[in-house]
């Protein structure tokens, strides 16, 4: 008999009660430590203080009017956001899938209202993902996630991930665009090179077409700079966000220069929920808290130190571990062994890891780690890996 949960997920048999930054707590009281964050959700931890003041001063007053409506929490963010990024303008969304879909809509748009209706094609890449709507699932390919779901949405042209001269030859006058994740969080932690996106950047510059990128799991503060395309100082024309920016309530973004923007007038998008002012109000402590630059720093230092103990890990563990990779507090441990083995492993010795592509282990903890958090975790980490029975 099926379960009364849709069974689309194989579950892990946790089951957690209780949250406290860096912390899980089981309903048998075990203590994790948790490295996957919800999946680079919670940011800032679990139950951090700011982020419970803002949502439970914002629960008492209003939870919901409609984009009918000014809603100040919402100006607020976008404000927020236009100050420290690229762009000019955002549309708030409930997800990641959301944003895509907003992405597709506005670069299509923008060449149509340009007389150039025909312009719909979106070049992307192997390993990519951008969520399991149909935009969403067209848009990364994979054969996995589209297998059975019948006609796609058309429009898409899939790449191998870093084969500049097919990107280069696949360019015609049907592009309009490029969709890129900065760094691939579920395709394994394969960072773009900082000088492939500004090569991006002046292909799409050369043709005309519009650059979007990805930062739905690697923005927000993740790879140490509030969003990782900063890295590069390339930047896009319209932006995908979600995870990070709620710290864990549902809360997404699309970005955008005006230039870009520009066909999405009134009436051409909407949202029921889309920066709804509870939303909003976890966004804007958020924001508040990680795009200031000592945070930021901060993140880094903790990156340097957390990858300096996995290179001794992978040190000790040469049967387990290859090497690690991404930046920031994004990090990937690409593995000898099954990726799920070291997870499971990991779920025994209490430390909570996030399994992707490639044979890539991910670790994605809480921006707010403490230094003490992540020597304990690699510590877990190393049992685990002692256990695999990898020396
Ligand atoms: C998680 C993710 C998405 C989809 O976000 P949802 O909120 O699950 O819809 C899209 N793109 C990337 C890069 C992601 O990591």
């Amino acid at each position: 008999m099926i379960s009364s949960v849709l069974p689309t997920y194989s579950r892990a048999p946790l089951s957690f009660v209780k949250g406290e930054g860096a912390w899980l707590i089981e309903a048998d009281g075990r203590r994790f430590l948790d490295l996957g964050a919800g999946i680079a959700v919670n940011a800032l931890g679990h139950a951090n203080p700011a982020l419970v003041e803002a949502l439970t001063a914002q629960a008492g007053a209003l939870w919901h009017t409609s984009n009918l409506y000014q809603i100040p929490q919402q100006q607020a963010l976008a404000d927020k956001l236009v100050e420290h990024t690229f762009a000019d303008t955002v549309f708030f969304t409930n997800s990641g899938t959301e944003s895509c879909e907003l992405a597709v809509k506005m670069a299509r748009k923008y060449f149509y209202d340009k007389g150039e209706p025909d312009r719909v094609e979106i070049i992307t890449f192997s390993g990519s993902f951008h969520g399991r709507s149909s935009a969403g699932i067209a848009a990364a390919g994979s054969e996995k996630m589209v297998k059975g779901f019948g006609p796609l949405l058309p429009g898409f042209v899939h790449l191998e991930f870093g084969d500049h001269e097919a990107l280069t030859a696949a360019i015609t006058d049907k592009t309009c665009a490029i969709m890129v994740e900065p760094v691939q969080g579920e395709g394994g932690i394969r960072p773009l090179p900082d000088a492939c996106l500004k090569g991006l950047r002046d292909l799409c510059d050369t043709h005309g077409i519009l650059m979007i990128l990805d930062e739905v799991q690697c923005g927000v503060g993740r790879t140490g700079k509030l969003f990782a395309h900063e890295w590069s100082g390339a930047t896009p024309d319209i932006m995908m966000v979600a995870k990070g920016i709620g710290g864990g309530f549902p809360l997404g973004a699309v970005l955008a220069t005006e230039d870009a923007a520009s066909g999405m007038t009134a009436g051409t998008h909407g949202s029921t929920y889309g920066g709804n002012p509870l939303g909003c109000a976890v966004g804007c402590a958020v924001i508040d808290i990680i795009a200031d630059p000592a945070f930021l720093s901060e993140v880094n230092r903790k990156s340097g130190l957390l990858r300096q103990k996995l290179e001794g890990l992978i040190a000790s563990h040469p049967d387990v571990f290859e090497s690690v990779r991404g930046s920031g507090l994004m990090l990937g441990l690409k593995c000898k062994v099954a990726p799920s083995d070291v997870v499971n492993a990991g779920y025994a010795n209490e430390v909570i890891a996030v399994p992707a592509a490639d044979n890539v282990v991910r670790l994605l903890p809480p921006l707010n780690i403490t230094d003490e958090e992540i020597s304990e975790a690699v510590a877990r980490l190393d049992r685990a890996a002692t256990s695999l029975g990898g020396a």
